[in-house]
């Protein structure tokens, strides 16, 4: 029910915990991290924000580039399995999502008459297996978001981090909603704007069908044609 993503030169797990802490409003039943160091590690659980917070404890994720999610179950009852973010079984694609993937029964059988092995029982892993199954093809992680965005129906905002593309988060939403935040080296995108107020005030609001590269630098706005969006810099005067 929250997303936060991070890619800058700072410590990212801290980043995304506050942000997930101040969407704490939108209820949750899960929580979970994947943070870029040489590889995306994930770190997930059932539970509170507090659990999460001591499971790091005990195996801190450090890296600069990482998304984070607050779940409140859909399809698959609350476990850490379930738990966001989602992973490709060889671990190089990893995702997050807010909303409700319709045609995911669907999909899912397609995948698996293709090969790609189910590791839980939501609706959000269709959305990782089918970017998978892209990349595999491309080897072009936009693409591959892009693609399968082609073929989901449902609502949702996803936040997609990839081990051989370690310079990007790609976002995107339909029906759910997603702001990017923008820093100075540094970037973010989260559910909504309480959760990077502390860190900038300017904002991009991301409108339906929208897809966003999000590298350390700079933010590409588009749509899913690839033809680039030039949106205003939306600055929020209001506080918490
Ligand atoms: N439908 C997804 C799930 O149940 C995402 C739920 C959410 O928006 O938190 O895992």
């Amino acid at each position: 029910c929250g997303i936060v993503g991070y890619i800058g030169n700072k410590e990212a797990a801290p980043i995304l915990i506050d942000g997930l802490k101040s969407l704490e409003y939108r209820g949750y039943d899960s929580a979970g991290v994947s943070i870029y160091d040489h590889e995306i590690n994930c770190v997930k659980t059932k539970g509170r924000l507090a659990n999460l917070e001591e499971k790091l404890n005990h195996h801190m994720l450090h890296g600069n580039l990482g998304i984070g999610h607050t779940r409140w179950a859909t399809h698959g009852e609350p476990s850490d399995v379930n738990s966001h973010p989602h992973m490709n079984n060889t671990k190089t694609i990893s995702l997050v999502h807010n909303g409700i993937i319709e045609n995911y029964m669907n999909l899912k059988e397609k995948l698996q008459e293709d090969g790609q092995e189910f590791l839980s029982e939501t609706d959000t892993e269709v959305a990782v297996q089918l970017i998978d199954y892209y990349y595999k093809e491309s080897n072009d992680l936009l693409d591959s978001v892009l693609k399968s965005m082609d073929k989901i129906e449902g609502s949702y905002a996803f936040g997609v981090i990839c081990n051989d593309e370690p310079d990007k988060i790609i976002a995107v939403r339909k029906d759910s909603p997603l702001i990017i935040g923008i820093g100075k080296g540094e970037n973010y995108i989260a559910s909504d704007i309480p959760a990077i107020l502390e860190h900038t005030r300017d904002v991009y609001l991301l409108e339906d069908k929208e897809v966003a590269v999000v590298t350390k630098d700079g933010v590409t706005i588009m749509d899913t044609d690839k033809n680039i969006i030039d949106r205003d810099v939306f600055n929020v005067t209001w506080d918490i």
